[in-house]
């Protein structure tokens, strides 16, 4: 058996060690003589499952009192529109910070409900999202409801590399491509959401954690699935959850506690991204347009001198294993996604190719 080093943006590289575990027990989890995704979610053995994955994402975020973490289903896009449903309380406006394509959509499902206006407190569109707007410069409203930014833009390689301070207003954040890939202070948020197929685990499965007070006070009630109040009263078990995709989920969080928990997986995490960034820096024949403080260490686009060359640069990357390095659609070029779960040695063997192809084709 050999294993590419798959650089997608997402569904994405899980860890091996999580994916032989689930293989091993894939007949039968623990002699219950099933498989997980065999099981009721209201059984023994699965409630054990997700109690399980649940805590241990608690100890990894250090999640403080006073906060819901729920596992829904919908990706990030369905957060989209239930974080303006749920957590207007009455409020008259709500602000974005514009910072790229999953903000651009943010922004356009709260707009398209239509019971808030919509701030956008900043933007970075002048200088086509290559950069995070300085707080200093964002105008935020005096009555919003709260202030949402994306915390990685996947696609444009912007990272936040702090949290920005906001005062009492209540932070949300779309952390899709970023949640666990270092520390977080979780007090400093109303609502964290992120589709674990990035970072995490497999798609199917959503991560939200909510701060307890904003939660029931959607004004006009809302249907069951749409409002919070329901999963946190259900245990995210209103309806069936992603069971299978809530187990893997957990077989990474209790990995990354082995491994030493957050702070040693920034470490892992700025390494990977050093060597990267680096070598894209050092070659002439490469680019990356981001703003140095703000690039992203989960997503890095980059781009070749000559485009005509990216096709011939895929390819000879394929034969050395290294695949889904094509850049989204709408930037072009190439991107390297190194999540957690990619191993350095697929970053040293990326940073091979990007050297030996610029030598012989640059
Ligand atoms: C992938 C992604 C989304 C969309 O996620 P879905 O699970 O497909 O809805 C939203 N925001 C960010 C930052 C993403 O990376």
């Amino acid at each position: 058996m050999t294993r590419v080093f798959n650089f997608s943006a997402g569904p994405a590289v899980l860890p091996e060690s999580v994916l032989q575990q689930a293989a091993d027990e894939m007949l039968d989890w623990h002699g219950s003589g099933q498989s997980v995704t065999e099981m009721s979610h209201r059984g023994k053995e699965f409630t054990e499952i997700a109690a399980r994955a649940e805590a241990d994402l608690r100890t990894l975020l250090a999640v403080p009192e006073g906060y819901h973490v729920l596992f829904l289903q919908g990706g990030a896009s369905l957060q989209f529109e239930m974080i303006p449903l749920n957590l207007l309380r009455g409020q008259p406006s709500v602000d974005y910070v514009h910072t790229g394509e999953w903000a651009k959509k943010a922004i356009a499902a709260a707009r398209k409900l239509g019971r808030a206006e919509v701030n956008v407190a900043a933007s970075a569109e002048d200088r086509s999202f290559t950069y995070v707007p300085d707080r200093a410069d964002w105008q935020l409203s005096e009555d919003a409801a709260y202030v949402h930014y994306t915390a990685n833009e996947t696609i444009g390689g912007v990272e936040f590399s702090s949290v920005p301070d906001v005062g009492e207003v209540p932070l949300v954040s779309d952390m899709s491509s970023t949640l666990l890939s270092r520390p977080l202070d979780v007090s400093r948020f109303g609502l964290i959401y992120a589709g674990a197929q990035k970072n995490i685990g497999p798609a199917g499965l959503t991560i939200v954690i909510v701060r307890d007070d904003l939660v029931g006070l959607a004004d006009p009630p809302l249907t069951p699935m749409l409002d919070y109040a329901t999963h946190v009263k259900a245990g995210s078990m209103y309806n069936t959850p992603p069971t299978y995709a809530i187990y893997l989920a957990g077989l990474v969080f209790a990995q990354l506690l082995a491994d030493g928990g957050l702070a040693a997986a920034e470490q892992r995490n700025i390494a990977k991204a050093e060597l990267l960034y680096d070598a894209i820096d050092d070659e002439p024949f490469y680019a990356n347009p981001v703003a140095p403080a703000d690039r992203s260490r989960m997503n890095v686009p980059f781009t070749l001198a000559d485009p005509g060359l990216d096709a011939d640069f895929l390819a000879t990357a394929a034969e050395r294993g290294l695949t889904q390095l094509k850049g989204h659609r709408s930037v072009g070029g190439m991107r390297a996604s190194i999540y957690n779960a990619m191993p350095i040695d697929g970053v040293r063997a990326l940073v091979d190719h990007l050297r030996d192809f610029a030598a012989e084709r640059g």
